[in-house]
């Protein structure tokens, strides 16, 4: 597993995809929670680090 460093305005790609087709999410807070803001649809989610940590295919930095 890739080491990533997860920073709020990062965009993060899972590897399950939302029902609205996308895969990238904001990363809107970070904890031992983290909230994700869908690029598709603008649904939020909390979601346990671990989880992002196990799932993510790549993450882009904010500009
Ligand atoms: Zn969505």
């Amino acid at each position: 597993m890739a080491a990533y460093t997860y920073e709020v305005g990062d965009t993060v790609t899972l590897k399950k995809q939302h029902p609205c087709g996308s895969k990238e999410w904001e990363i809107l807070r970070v904890g031992a929670d983290f909230r994700l803001k869908c690029k598709g649809c603008g649904h939020q989610i909390m979601i346990a680090r671990r989880l992002v940590e196990k799932n993510t295919r790549d993450l882009r930095k904010k500009a």
